[in-house]
């Protein structure tokens, strides 16, 4: 698969994020890639992968643009007046993405999530959710459509998008202690301004919210069991708290594998505060493993992607901000879904284009990270094989 110029600088290189980009639409001419009239597949026929994996979940970068700087994600440094974010007219417009997500839905995607950057940073979002919500599946049922935020914008924004025809929202929060918080959002936001966020959403009929802690080691693991007691404090078993381990997404945070603590350390230190059952996963392609504690019924997710990766049963395709298709959180190249939708194609030649893509899926990044792909990693990164960066290609 040769990478094309897809007017993004030479070499197909986009230079503010590093990444490769293949155009379809270039690619499609190319008999040994797409067959010539090749089409998609029937409305509700599952589409699977090289290894059997049926595409079920879209997220989608609404924007690359956030009001953190969290230090593992987009560490001030790189992220400074500087750097480079996506000019508005390379941004997928509404449209855009309700037409793509109409074919993703034809193509078998149930699931969608609105992430980014920081999703609520981008104007009229209620607009694109009360698109997405109008869309069904080839079986007559509306998506279930979800959203990621670091919570800043939600305690205004939660009624509006329930009413547009949000169904859930997972919120970001890496501590409880407001000291240890504003030092890892890195911009001085304080934790009860997020915590009224989750008051908003419930109230608005989000609920359950689930909500994210990064676990990085020595910034913020002393927070695992003051997190799991004020928010079963404050919201009961309203709120789902799930542990993320550290992972090396992108090329800018530093990641080094000292600084992940195995969710099994989680559990463990957890397991201090009462006993926990363990509960069947409740969707295919789950990424948290789920546990509740037997007295207080309050959840808790271990979401092991650096121990225990879960690239067997992954089914999520991830469409950046500007209209790239990626197969992998850990991808370095994306697939011009942009090209397609500005080039004049119709729906079934983008449509053909997603199959044809998602057939030739073979990633599985987690699965295969060792101590030993270090190596291989940097020197893929000095070959110009960047990962891209979570918050361009949607956490
Ligand atoms: N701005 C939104 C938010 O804060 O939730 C959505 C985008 S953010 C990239 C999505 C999720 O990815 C957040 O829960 C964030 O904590 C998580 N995340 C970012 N970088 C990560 C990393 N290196 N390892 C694990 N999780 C990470």
């Amino acid at each position: 698969m040769a990478p094309v110029n897809a007017g993004r600088g030479i070499d197909g290189h986009n230079a503010a994020m590093g990444e490769k980009i293949i155009a379809i639409h270039d690619l499609r001419r190319s008999a040994a890639l797409v067959p010539a009239g090749a089409s998609a597949l029937a409305a509700g026929q599952d589409r699977l992968d090289r290894l059997g994996r049926r595409l079920g979940d879209l997220r989608i970068s609404v924007t690359d643009r956030c009001n953190f700087r969290c230090t593992y994600c987009m560490p001030k440094e790189v992220y400074d007046t500087r750097h480079a974010f996506l000019p508005h007219a390379s941004l997928l417009s509404f449209e855009e993405i309700a037409r793509l997500a109409r074919l993703f839905a034809d193509a078998g995607v149930g699931k969608v999530r609105l992430t980014g950057g920081e999703p609520l940073l981008r104007k009229n979002l209620e607009h694109l959710v009360e698109l997405l919500a109008d869309l069904r599946t080839p079986a007559g049922e509306p998506l279930d459509l979800a959203l990621t935020t670091n919570g800043s914008l939600l305690a205004r924004k939660a009624a509006a998008l329930r009413a547009a025809g949000l169904r859930r929202v997972t919120v970001s929060l890496d501590a409880i202690d407001d000291g240890v918080f504003r030092a890892m959002n890195d911009v001085g936001f304080a934790v009860e301004d997020v915590l009224q966020g989750i008051d908003a959403a419930l109230a608005a009929g989000l609920g359950p919210v689930k909500v994210n802690m990064v676990v990085k080691k020595g910034a913020n693991d002393h927070q695992v069991v003051p997190l799991a007691q004020a928010l079963q404090r404050r919201f009961g078993t309203a709120v789902v708290l799930r542990f993320i381990e550290f992972m090396d997404v992108g090329m800018t945070n530093g990641w080094r594998l000292d600084d992940v603590l195995p969710s099994q350390d989680v559990l463990a230190r957890l397991r201090t505060l009462g006993e926990l059952e363990p509960l069947q996963a409740s969707a295919e392609g789950e990424t948290a493993e789920r546990w509740r504690f037997t007295g207080s019924g309050q959840e808790i997710g271990l979401i092991s992607s650096v121990t225990r990766a879960f690239c067997d049963s992954c089914t999520r395709g991830r469409l950046s901000t500007d209209g790239q298709l990626f197969l992998c959180l850990f991808g370095t190249q994306g697939h011009d879904l942009r090209a397609l939708l500005r080039g004049g194609a119709d729906d079934a030649a983008i449509a053909a284009a997603i199959d044809h893509v998602w057939a030739r899926r073979g990633d599985r990044y987690s699965a295969l990270r060792t101590a030993e792909t270090a190596a291989a990693r940097e020197r893929a990164a000095q070959a110009g094989a960047r990962r891209v960066e979570m918050h361009y290609i949607g956490g």
